[in-house]
């Protein structure tokens, strides 16, 4: 069949959802699920596709058309993007907004080697706000964007929570400050840096006996994560962590306000609600999974973002019928 075959590397709440959404689309087939773990561990439902242990990736070379990285950005992309890269068409939500130029350089070394086609960074933010403030940046060149997030839960923050020493679970909230929001709103084009837009409110359980109070500092002093940030943190047990944070949430907003020649007002806003992060995550990674088969199959190698690549390329339609439906 002529179906794209892909590949997901790394079962957490992403690849979970990258799961679901390679069965939305009928021109793609799910061949294989790859973990550190032991496979037998996990108890995947899905008659149809294997799972194994990730040093067995290298095997699938010619089976899988692009993998899907789903390893968390702290520590898990850095590692496996560019190994990755070196074998296979990928696609990974690296979100440690200031090492995404670093992570650039990295996987585009590996992809240019192997002739691959990465697209790095993909997901919601970064991802499609990204794209959004570049376009409405470019059209509205005089004016002020600003981006919002929340309330919600983020994956990258808790993920980094997660990996403190003496951390057992936790998760990180996301909370917009009303006063900041009501401020752009009334167009008065405030100057706020994303530490003034949002309050970051961490919920963790610590290892028995261990210091709490080397934990909060730990946290609260992250740099990129936390440090820029009034950050709250509350201890609590595993069973508060189950009962009353397993949802994930998300959400925010893009808002660019600006001025054209004669002084007429410009508001452009993008927003997203989002019953499940992880499950609208992973949809957009698979169809940018589509993109990076395309774009591969031109022969443009090397690693790419979300800027570089073309609407049409993310579209299961033809070019021609995509031609049809703009009319
Ligand atoms: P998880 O912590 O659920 O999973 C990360 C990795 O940890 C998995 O790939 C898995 O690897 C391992 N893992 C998962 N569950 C377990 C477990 N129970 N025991 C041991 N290991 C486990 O992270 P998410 O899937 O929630 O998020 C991944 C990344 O996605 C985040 O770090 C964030 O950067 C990014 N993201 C980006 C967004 C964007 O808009 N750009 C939005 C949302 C998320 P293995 O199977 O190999 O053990």
């Amino acid at each position: 069949n002529n179906q794209i075959k892909v590949g997901i590397v790394g079962y957490g709440n992403l690849g979970r959802g990258t799961i679901e959404a390679i069965k939305q689309c009928s021109d793609m087939e799910l061949v294989a699920v790859f973990t550190r773990r032991a496979p037998e561990s996990l108890s995947i439902n899905e008659p149809n596709v294997e799972v194994l242990h990730i040093s067995s990736a290298e095997e699938y070379k010619n089976k899988i058309d692009v993998m899907i990285l789903c390893g968390g950005s702290a520590t898990d992309l850095p590692e496996q993007g560019p190994h990755f890269a070196k074998m296979f068409n990928t696609i990974d939500s690296y979100d440690t907004h200031a090492k995404i130029p670093e992570y650039f350089s990295a996987v585009d070394e590996a992809a240019k080697e192997s002739g691959k086609t990465s697209i790095i960074s993909v997901g919601w933010d970064p991802g499609l706000f990204s794209i959004n403030r570049l376009m409405t940046e470019a059209i509205l060149p005089n004016g002020a964007t600003y981006s919002f997030w929340g309330e919600g839960l983020s994956q990258g923050h808790s993920d980094a929570v997660r990996r403190v020493e003496g951390v057992v679970g936790g998760v990180q909230y996301t909370v917009p400050i009303d006063e900041a929001i009501e401020k752009v709103k009334s167009g008065v084009n405030p100057e706020l840096s994303t530490g003034e837009k949002h309050r970051r409110v961490c919920y963790v359980v610590a290892e028995e006996g261990y210091d709490q109070a080397k934990i909060e500092h730990e946290i609260k002093t992250m740099p990129n994560y936390f440090a820029d940030y009034e950050t709250e943190v509350h201890f609590i047990t595993a069973e508060e962590l189950k009962d009353n944070h397993s949802k994930l949430p998300h959400g925010g907003f893009v808002i660019r306000s600006g001025k054209t020649g004669n002084d007429n007002k410009q508001i452009i806003e993008f927003s997203l609600n989002l019953e499940s992060n992880p499950e609208f995550t992973a949809s957009v990674l698979v169809a940018y999974a589509r993109a990076a088969y395309r774009l591969n199959k031109e022969g443009q190698a090397g690693a790419k973002t979300v800027f570089d690549v073309a609407p049409g390329y993310l579209s299961p339609k033809s070019a021609e019928d995509l031609r049809r439906d703009l009319l």
